[in-house]
């Protein structure tokens, strides 16, 4: 199921939730249903690149010998 950040036009508060297809979502501080809905294609790309390898010296086996000293063995 998407989740989708929506913004209220009546009082501005910003929040997320899941959207099943036929359910209106409504403003959890004033449930108003004037809702803004944004794009939230940032979030998945942001939860993909933290699931990348961090950090290592080498993508593949974090030998510390850098990049392609893993690739002789
Ligand atoms: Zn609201």
């Amino acid at each position: 199921m998407p989740i989708y950040e929506y913004a209220c036009r009546k009082c501005g508060h910003e929040f997320e939730t899941l959207v099943r297809s036929g359910n209106t979502p409504d403003c959890p501080s004033c449930r108003s249903t004037e809702l803004e809905k944004k794009l939230s294609v940032f979030a998945t790309a942001t939860s993909s690149a933290e699931a990348a390898p961090a950090g290592g010296p080498c993508g593949s086996c974090g030998h510390p010998g850098g990049p392609g000293a893993c690739a002789l063995n």
